[in-house]
Formats: structure tokens, sequence, C-alpha cells
């Protein structure tokens, strides 16, 4: 048997454009798979349709992706433009300038290493930013996306740097949707709650969450398990 220089179980090192492809499939596989709990989560404090609505965005982009896509910024815009056309709400736009923005940070690369994804990642929040005004503490998916990209910066270097970012983004993401628990929501429709958004996890958050560990997963090879 030949050895190749990387095994089928190696981490990827930068992604290319069906990387990126893969990262958008897995998202939508486990936005389905926790379809039912953002549609709980949003119905203690919003309008019990984000998983609903992440779900038929995430199929859509899906959808609209290319068999054999020719660069990473490709993928990233045809999935911003299934998001903003298929999903209402603020999530939709959110996301959607989110991959928009990363698709145009991304232009003219052949392939996304860590460094590169920061800063796509980095443009992508800065989108978020610039449509919904959120700060750290104001119980959205700014509060997972924000540590995630902390996460993504400090792991810029060294031959496993992807990984090794990719995986503590995930973490950092999550432990960022756990800390929205607390939160009083500023901003969005569960800021119309005032202090009945606390106790609840930010739907939005929860969703980043499952979007970081989703490319997590494609970079570290585990995609078996949805749950
Ligand atoms: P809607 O609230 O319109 O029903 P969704 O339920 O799909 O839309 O999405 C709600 C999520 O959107 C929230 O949980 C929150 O994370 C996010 N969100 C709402 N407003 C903002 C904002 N101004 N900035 C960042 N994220 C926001
Ligand atoms: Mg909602």
């Amino acid at each position: 048997m030949t050895t190749t220089a990387h095994t089928p179980s190696a981490p990827l090192t930068a992604l290319t454009a069906v990387d990126v492809a893969a990262w958008i499939r897995r998202t939508a596989e486990l936005i389905s798979a926790h379809a039912d709990e953002l549609t709980a989560l949003d119905a203690a404090i919003g309008d019990a349709d984000h998983g609903a609505n992440m779900k038929r965005g995430m199929n859509a982009a899906v959808e609209s992706l290319a068999a054999d896509p020719d660069a990473p910024a490709t993928v990233l815009k045809q999935t911003a433009m299934a998001l903003i056309s298929k999903v209402g709400g603020a999530a939709g736009p959110l996301y959607g300038t989110f991959f928009l923005r990363m698709s145009t940070s991304c232009a003219g690369k052949e392939t996304i290493d860590a460094p590169a994804l920061a800063e796509a990642v980095a443009a992508g929040i800065g989108g978020i930013v610039q449509r919904g005004n959120a700060e750290s503490g104001d119980k959205t998916m700014f509060d997972a996306w924000s540590p995630a990209l902390e996460a993504l910066h400090s792991h810029s270097d060294g031959e496993d740097a992807l990984a090794d970012a990719v995986v503590a983004a995930a973490a950092a993401a999550q432990a960022g949707r756990d800390a929205t628990e607390p939160m009083l929501a500023k901003k969005g429709r569960a800021s119309y709650l005032g202090e009945r958004s606390v106790g609840h996890i930010d739907p939005g958050a929860a969703s980043t969450a499952l979007i970081l560990r989703a490319l997590a997963d494609v970079v570290t090879g585990q995609t078996a398990d949805a749950a």
C-alpha cells in the first residue's frame, strides 16, 4: 500500500472550494438535526421560527451549490444569496451579510488557511455589526461570534493552525452561546421582553455555535454524528 502525505483522518490545513461546500452541507445537516432545539429557544424569547428559518435557508444554500465549485468565494456568495432570499426575520439578512462579507474577503483566493479564515470571519462579523449594531452582552449571535473570532486569531501559526483554530473557535462559540443565558436581551425581538429574556439561551448564538461546530467537523473529519 502506498502512503500519501495526508491520511484520510489528517486535519485540513487550508479550505478549498470543495471544503467550503462541505462546511455549508455539514451546517445544513447540524441545523436540521437541531432545528427543534433552535425553535424551542426562539419560542422562549422570540417567535419560535429560528429553527425553521435556518433549516429552510441552509437547505436552500446547499441546493444552490454547484457540484464542482470553482472558488471558496463563489460558495460563500451562493450561500449568502440563498440565506438572504430564503430566511425571513432578523437572522437571514444577518447571516447573509456574514457570508457575503466572507466571500468578498476570500475573493481571488484558491484556498483559505488559518490567517485568511480569521480575516474572512472578522469581515463577516463586521457585516453583522454594521447591520445589527450588536455589542458584547446584548444577547445575540454576536456573543458567540466574538469569542470565536478571538480564538481564530490566537491560533494562526503552526502546521495544525487551521484545525487548532476552528476547534478552539467552535468551543468558544459554544461557551459564548451558553453565556447568553443570564443576559438581558438588548437587540432584536427578545429585547421586547426586557427582564423576561433573562434565563434563556439566545437562539442565534445557538445557531452560530452549530455553524462553527460544522466547520471544525469538516476540518477534523468528524462528520459522523449530528446529535
Ligand atoms: P426574528 O427575531 O426576526 O424572528 P430569527 O428568530 O430567525 O429572527 O433570529 C433571531 C436571532 O437573530 C436572535 O436570537 C439573535 O441572535 C439574532 N439577532 C436579532 N437581532 C440582532 C441584532 N441586532 N444583531 C445581531 N443579532 C441579532
Ligand atoms: Mg424568531
